[in-house]
């Protein structure tokens, strides 16, 4: 819409080069932004719907660039997965994640710790392994690392994933299935793999305060899941009202803006102790 009959007015959008440069960048700098530290794993705590305490976190990983400013995930996980760097995040949200773990345990909270697994990391032949030396390095139980993947990264390599996500469920991590109800052949999928958890896509739980038909399809994965014997997250938890609405289904906990922000470590600490204090 122009007033003047001139090109019309867009928004700045970056064009192919910039974007393939950008993305170069994030590759070529990946590995000295961890060393730095400029690479952080925040926290967003997970509440027990029926109890309403903080049973545990989920690890979400952040780039604060020195000159791009703060990155997210969905820019720089999909750069790192198809170079292979995936690996290296991983194993440092992980390391990050059970490190924490274990000063809340020598503080006397037993949480759980949810780390993301993207399909590049079930395809590495010794990830068990690896994740059993990082648990045994930083003497956590087994049963407080959940591990999500998501629905196109159990798909699309199936053969690939199963024996390691067996040996990952014999070592007795829990396995999620994430952003359930968006991929393909989901009910296959919950039939098929060793999970415990399936948790529902965002997109449902936040649409819950206006659609009707999302409430709907919340309360389907809710019995779905319970038939199933799986544990049942909400994400995206961000109004009281949804809040509600989810433990009167029996869902079993939650997530979202309404309990808090992902949070990095030190302050996710004094939100913790915040608690304690009321
Ligand atoms: P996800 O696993 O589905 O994580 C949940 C996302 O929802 C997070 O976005 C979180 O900040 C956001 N969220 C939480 N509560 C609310 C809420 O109440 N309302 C809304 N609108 N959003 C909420 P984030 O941190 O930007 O992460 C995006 C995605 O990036 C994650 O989606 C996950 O798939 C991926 N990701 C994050 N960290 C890692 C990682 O270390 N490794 C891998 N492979 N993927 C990661
Ligand atoms: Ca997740
Ligand atoms: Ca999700
Ligand atoms: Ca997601």
């Amino acid at each position: 819409a122009t007033r003047d009959g001139g090109e019309p007015v867009r928004c700045y959008e970056p064009s192919m080069g910039e974007r393939a440069a950008r993305r170069l960048r994030l590759i070529r700098g990946f590995s000295a932004a961890v060393a730095r530290r400029d690479v952080r794993v925040d926290f967003q705590p997970v509440v027990s719907l029926g109890t309403r305490t903080v049973v545990g976190v989920e690890a979400l990983a952040r780039w604060d660039h020195p000159e791009l400013g703060l990155l997210l995930p969905d820019e720089f996980v999909p750069v790192l997965e198809a170079t292979g760097q995936i690996a290296e995040l991983t194993t440092f949200v992980l390391d990050e994640s059970l490190a924490a773990a274990r000063r809340w345990l020598d503080r006397g909270m037993r949480l759980s710790v949810a780390v993301n697994v993207s399909v590049g990391n079930l395809a590495v032949d010794d990830f068990a392994e690896e994740v059993a030396a990082l648990l045994a390095v930083h003497r956590v139980p087994a049963e407080l690392l959940t591990l999500e993947l998501t629905e196109s990264g159990v798909s699309s390599e199936r053969e690939v994933a199963l024996p390691v996500l067996r040996r990952l469920h014999s070592l007795g991590c829990h396995l999620a299935v994430d952003d359930f109800g968006t991929g393909q052949s989901s009910l296959a999928h919950l039939r098929r793999l060793p999970v415990d958890q399936v948790k529902i896509d965002k997109s449902f739980v936040l649409g819950m305060g206006t659609e009707y038909g999302d409430v709907a399809v919340v309360r389907a994965i809710v019995d779905l899941g319970h038939t199933l014997g799986l544990t049942v997250v909400a994400e995206g938890v961000e109004q009281a009202a949804v809040r509600v609405a989810l433990a009167e289904m029996g869902c079993d906990v939650a997530q979202g803006y309404l309990v808090s922000r992902p949070l990095p470590a030190r302050c996710f600490d004094t939100w913790l102790e915040s608690l304690d204090v009321h």
